[in-house]
């Protein structure tokens, strides 16, 4: 790159990746900042995306194919005491409730598309620039040399990831249960739409986990179908087992002028897990990342000629709109999670009475559902 840069991102996780070519799609010269660091394993996660996030990554041309891109034609959520609720493609009138990821697969597509985007300059320390963009991720370092509060409230619980194989297709259906101490199984299906492989996001007491990613694969095969009321017939493990803490946070600054820099000439903005972390439970943090991106690039877009990229106003109208949306999900899933982590007196009857009326709510779960799948209406 000739010029010199006018956005820094640092983190080249997907978020960061995304916002790249968002903004080099504007012609915005970018530098991204990838650290040289020792070759990490492959992630064995797959993400539930929603429409709005396909929409965007599609636009970009880095939308996985059909192999790695699995549609959800029902949700199928589960409580403890026979409470159901059941969400429908056809019944929303869409194509899919949300598309299940592989994310190797994903972070190929973006890294393909960053290496042949001439205004993305790829280095390995950060550089001056009008705006620094930080995405790196929930534990970054930046974020906190910024002297940014991001306060965390930490669940006693770890999510086991894995894959596994079953005995019957699970012809585009995502599985769910929540048990009466605030643990949720995710069965979510993979591999297209007539595959057996399913990709597994098992919230457990953070004291249960070692002995879950411990035990054998026969054993931890039989726990799986045991937690899954064997709706699938026998799995079987087809990868590595990973488990990640979880937590709940929101950076309490977005956007500021950068402290070594004179005046407001240089200022910085977080976004995706660097700004706000959420319960994997309803599978929203990267949407809600991707809308962060998706939005940073739009403002940007919009600015009036005269104004610079790293403009604070601009940056206001980013934190305003963004930090609202972030605010209710992260409400809703630790309200979900609270939900079901008590099983004192009536509330389990309670909780489930309340998923069978909310079942029967036609309107409510349509707007429901819409915000999900990241459509406003
Ligand atoms: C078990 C589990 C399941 C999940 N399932 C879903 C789901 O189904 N759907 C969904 O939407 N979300 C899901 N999420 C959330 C999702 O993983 C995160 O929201 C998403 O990965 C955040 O992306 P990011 O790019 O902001 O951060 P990260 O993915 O953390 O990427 C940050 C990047 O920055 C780099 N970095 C860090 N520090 C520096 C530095 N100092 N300089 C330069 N680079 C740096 C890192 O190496 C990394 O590449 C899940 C999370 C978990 C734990």
């Amino acid at each position: 790159m000739a010029l010199s840069p006018e956005v820094c991102i640092r983190g080249a996780g997907i978020v960061g990746r995304t916002l790249a070519l968002l903004l080099a799609r504007e012609r915005v010269r970018v530098a991204l900042v990838v650290p040289p660091v020792a070759a990490a394993k492959e992630d064995i996660r797959a993400y539930a995306l929603n429409t709005a996030s396909r929409a965007l990554l599609e636009s970009l041309r880095a939308w996985p194919d059909a192999a790695h891109a699995t549609p959800v034609r029902e949700m199928l959520v589960n409580g403890d005491e026979g409470g159901r609720v059941q969400f429908s493609a056809v019944r929303q009138k869409v194509d899919a409730l949300a598309w299940i990821v592989d994310v190797p697969a994903l972070e190929q597509q973006l890294a393909d598309a960053v290496r042949f985007q001439p205004q993305v300059e790829v280095v390995s320390e950060p550089v001056a620039a009008p705006l620094t963009v930080v995405c790196e991720g929930k534990a970054s370092a930046t974020r906190d040399a910024l002297g940014v509060s991001y306060a965390v409230t930490r669940y006693p619980q770890h999510a086991i990831a894995a894959r596994l194989e079953a005995a019957q297709s699970h012809d585009g259906v995502a599985h769910q249960w929540f048990n009466d101490h605030g643990e949720v199984l995710a069965l979510l299906p993979m591999g297209g739409v007539q595959s057996h492989s399913v990709a597994l996001v098992w919230s457990v007491d953070q004291l249960r986990a070692p002995a879950l990613l411990a035990q054998s694969a026969d054993e931890f095969n039989a726990a799986v179908s045991e937690a899954s009321h064997g709706v699938l017939g026998p799995l079987q493990l087809t990868s590595e087992r990973a488990a990640w803490p979880l937590s709940r946070a929101i950076a309490d600054r977005w956007t500021g002028a950068m402290p070594q820099a004179k005046g407001a000439s240089q200022t910085w903005a977080l976004a995706g897990d660097a700004a706000h972390t959420v319960h994997p439970l309803a599978g929203q943090g990267l949407n809600l990342g991707l809308a962060d991106a998706a939005m940073l690039a739009d403002v940007i877009k919009q600015r009036e000629y005269w104004r610079s990229v790293g403009d604070p106003r601009l940056l206001r109208r980013y934190e305003r709109a963004r930090r609202a949306d972030v605010l209710q999900m992260s409400l809703a899933t630790d309200g979900l999670q609270q939900l079901f982590s008590h099983s004192m007196g009536p509330l389990p009857v309670l909780r489930n009475w309340g998923m069978r009326g909310f079942d029967r709510t036609r309107l409510l779960k349509h707007w429901i559902a819409n915000q999900a799948m990241g459509l406003k209406a």
